[in-house]
């Protein structure tokens, strides 16, 4: 499943050559998770602002295209309500590429944008991904979507004592909550076990019970193992369409993750898995406290 970092390295792959670019047609493939929204045609003509990213969401811009003045003289009418953008999530098997020039779309590629700086594709084999059309990030239907999402992992805003605050109101297990995604987005399931490594914090311990200090930890932990992926996400892609890029990369250097029964690296106890809200937890008993 593309996490984070993958979706992160993806918009920092199409940002730069999609901006500005002007939208010449859209094609539907397969149904995806939610329908577009809009009819292909409404996004001819559009052009793409900055590609934004939340949580795993990513959000494409698009305004009408307006000449500059006194040149043609056309410009889009006033209030045609072009304005909005495009939502996308890449859902269990999805991938972006940025193709300059596309070959014909396969059986898995449910969506195209084609623009003058080339074709922006969708491929995903499972159709968990989406495509919606929005006339706003904070207004239906993105809004509903983003909703839930927990604070960005990187937001200053998000200090330790706001991580503890949040930690405070939840009673379930550490490592749920951060799988939850509604405190902090980006905690996908080897993140979060090897943060909570770092952190020397038992992947049971109830989220309410964890101290001011120890909350401190596990966020510096969470951010540099993210950090890390990045790094490596933005080292080892080739392209941004290798969905498991970043997490493959960091998964081969994890302290725990995927290690059950192999030595741990700080203490020699022997790692353990358990399953966790319906997802393996990797972790060392004797290094990671209640
Ligand atoms: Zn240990």
């Amino acid at each position: 499943m593309p996490e984070l970092p993958e979706v992160e390295v993806t918009r920092r792959g199409i940002a730069g050559p999609l901006h500005g670019a002007r939208v010449q047609r859209a094609r539907l493939g397969k149904p995806l998770r939610w329908p577009l929204g809009c009819s292909t045609a409404a996004l001819e003509g559009l052009r793409v602002g900055e590609v934004g990213r939340r949580g795993k969401y990513l959000w494409l811009p698009l305004s009408p295209d307006i000449a500059p003045h006194g040149r043609t003289g056309l410009q889009a009418p006033a209030g045609d309500g072009a304005t909005g953008g495009l939502l996308l999530h890449l859902g269990m098997s999805g991938s972006l590429a940025l193709l300059p020039d596309a070959p014909a779309p396969g059986p898995y590629d449910h969506f195209d944008l084609v623009t003058d700086r080339g074709t922006l594709r969708l491929n995903d084999p499972r159709r968990f991904g989406a495509v919606v059309w929005s006339p706003a990030l904070d207004a239906p239907p993105a809004a509903a979507l983003l909703l839930r999402l927990g604070a960005e992992p990187f937001d200053p805003a998000l200090t330790p004592e706001a991580f503890h605050a949040r930690l405070q109101q939840r009673r379930a297990p550490i490592k749920a909550v951060l799988l939850a995604g509604d405190v902090v987005v980006g905690a996908g399931n080897i993140y979060a076990c090897e943060a909570l490594f770092q952190a020397g914090i038992h992947p049971a311990l109830r989220a309410d019970r964890i101290s001011r200090p120890r909350a401190a930890r596990l966020l510096a932990a969470l951010r540099s193992t993210l950090a890390r992926a990045l790094a490596l996400g933005g080292s080892t892609l080739r392209d941004f369409t290798d969905v498991h890029g970043a997490s493959g990369a960091y998964q081969a250097e994890a302290a725990v993750y995927g290690r059950a029964g192999q030595p741990c690296g700080r203490c020699g106890s022997l790692l353990r898995r358990r399953v966790q809200a319906q997802r393996s937890t990797y972790f060392c008993a004797t290094c990671q406290r209640r």
